[in-house]
């Protein structure tokens, strides 16, 4: 199996067929490490997703009738052939999102850890009741799923984040409809050539590929019943706006701007690690990389010498090489976008320790590389303190104390995560209960929730009640039906 290696248009996917759209605009997929043209994506049209959403809507009354415990058997499948295909799987991923092909295999076990949590879904779905809530009367509340649901998803993890979303939709009883990036859409393809053999019924899953025009849609028709999305802030506001003024349910997980907090009592050696692979990792285009360190008091000096190495340090490279630590970042546009908010940063009077900007990387000339980059001194009221960078740029500040510290961190409009590092257990209590953040780690650097928690964004980071993931995924997904019941005892002896 493979969609790796051709230019072809991809294709969507509806009514358990594959399509070629007729899509009058297609856009050119790039890989980021040699700037290739390795596929090219269609932006699908208004009637396309129509008819996407008719094929699910069709498909709609024999799932939720299917009991759920023959819903989960595709997603038991599902599990096994993703397990089969990582390897194949990770590579597309690197190829088309430029992160390290380890990166990539780690991306896939979280994705996968999602089916797991979803097989659950006999357990996870159940209501709960009580007996004689007044005399002879009985009260059980019961979930039903919502009908047609669709996601919207962005470039950073195109085999993952699909799968916060898909596994719990239709466990649930629902049908799922998936817009994927079209900076990367070439995993999904991979994705749903798996589900194709999980052996779905026809109409319980799509694809269709696209962009604006595509979302729009999506957000407009009224067989669509809940829309989750994953992406940057304005466009998970836009999302959100025009999708609950349509009538539907909406979980929207926006931008991030994370920072973590250093206290001079932490495992120094630890902490600049585990710091600089959040901050560097994946180029900086994870949601959870920490773009923002805090230093406290003494904890500076030997922080700046340690992250400072690193960051020199670090090989940059094709993410498919062997020793390649981090990768390109997305686009060229992205990497000018980046390189003139460091610009900015030094304009606004930071000092810049490590440059990253206009290095190429040996073999790939072409690629969308910026190096790690380290800015130090840098104004908590200037732009780039509280621009989303999304790139592998770690801005450093300096605290007296932890009070503030915590200041600086609750001062920011993003809440996705904010971390410390200490060996105290009195400092990581008072910041998990006053910090502003929904996903806090104390001495971890990427405090990514596993399946079964809620991925818990907060503030300018996610709009909704309801997060992705576990419970959360499975309320968002269901209705509530309460029952009231009387059957008098006297009934029986009519028999
Ligand atoms: P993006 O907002 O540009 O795109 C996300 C999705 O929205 C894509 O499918 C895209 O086609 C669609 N889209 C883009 N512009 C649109 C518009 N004007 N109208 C309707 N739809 C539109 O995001 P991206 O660049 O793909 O991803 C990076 C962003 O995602 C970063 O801000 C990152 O922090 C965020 N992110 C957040 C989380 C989280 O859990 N909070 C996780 C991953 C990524």
């Amino acid at each position: 199996m493979s969609v790796t290696a051709n230019k072809e248009t991809l294709l969507n996917y509806i009514s358990g067929q594959w399509h070629r759209s007729t899509a009058a605009e297609q856009l050119e997929v790039h890989n980021p490490a040699t700037a290739e043209v390795i596929a090219s994506v269609p932006l699908s049209s208004r009637a396309e997703v129509d008819r996407a959403v008719q094929a699910a809507l069709a498909a709609f009354p024999g799932w939720r009738n299917t009991p759920v415990v023959d819903r989960v058997q595709p997603l038991f499948r599902l599990k096994v052939l993703l397990e089969d295909n990582i390897e194949e799987l990770a590579r597309t991923i690197t190829m088309e999102a430029g992160k390290t092909y380890q990166e990539s295999i780690g991306e896939m076990r979280r994705g996968i850890e999602n089916v797991e949590v979803a097989c659950g879904m006999p357990s996870l779905i159940q209501g709960y009741n009580n007996e004689d809530i007044a005399r002879g009367i009985d009260e059980q509340m019961i979930r039903q799923p919502l009908g047609v649901v669709a996601a919207i998803t962005p470039f950073n993890f195109p085999g993952m984040i699909p799968l916060w979303f898909l596994p719990y939709a239709t466990a649930s009883g629902n049908c799922f409809i998936l817009k994927p990036s079209e900076k990367v859409p070439l995993t999904t393809q991979l994705l749903y050539r798996l589900l194709e053999q999980a052996g779905l019924p026809s109409g319980v899953v799509g694809l269709v590929n696209g962009g604006k025009e595509t979302v729009d849609s999506l957000l407009e028709h009224p067989g669509v019943r809940a829309i989750s999305f994953v992406g940057s802030t304005p466009v998970a506001k836009y999302v959100y706006r025009n999708a609950t003024a349509n009538g539907k349910r909406a979980q929207c997980q926006g931008g991030a701007k994370n920072p973590a907090v250093v206290l001079p009592n932490a495992d120094m050696e630890m902490s600049t690690q585990i710091l600089a692979d959040s901050a560097f990792g994946c180029a900086g285009q994870r949601c959870l990389a920490t773009s923002v360190a805090i230093t406290v008091g003494e904890a500076h000096d030997e922080f700046r010498a340690r992250i400072v190495a690193d960051a020199t340090e670090r090989k940059v490279g094709y993410g498919l090489d062997e020793g390649v630590a981090m990768g390109p970042v997305i686009t060229d546009e992205s990497r000018n976008r980046i390189e003139g908010l460091v610009d900015k940063g030094v304009s606004e009077g930071a000092r810049l320790l490590v440059d990253g900007r206009g290095r190429e990387v040996d073999g790939f000339r072409n690629g969308y590389f910026v190096h790690p980059t380290v800015l130090e001194e840098v104004d908590p009221r200037g732009e780039i303190a509280k621009t989303e960078i999304f790139g592998p740029v770690l801005s450093m500040m300096r605290a007296e104390t932890i009070d503030d510290a915590i200041e600086l961190v609750n001062g920011r409009a993003f809440g996705n995560q904010a971390c410390l590092f200490t060996n105290s257990g009195s400092a990581a209590r008072q910041f998990r209960h006053r910090v502003r953040a929904g996903n806090i780690g104390i001495n971890l650097g990427v405090a990514a929730p596993m399946a079964f928690f809620p991925f818990s964004g907060w503030n300018e980071s996610f709009f909704g009640d309801l997060h992705a993931q576990g419970r959360h995924g499975v309320e968002f997904y269901t209705e509530t039906k309460v029952v009231v019941e009387r059957w008098p005892k006297e009934w029986a002896r009519t028999f």
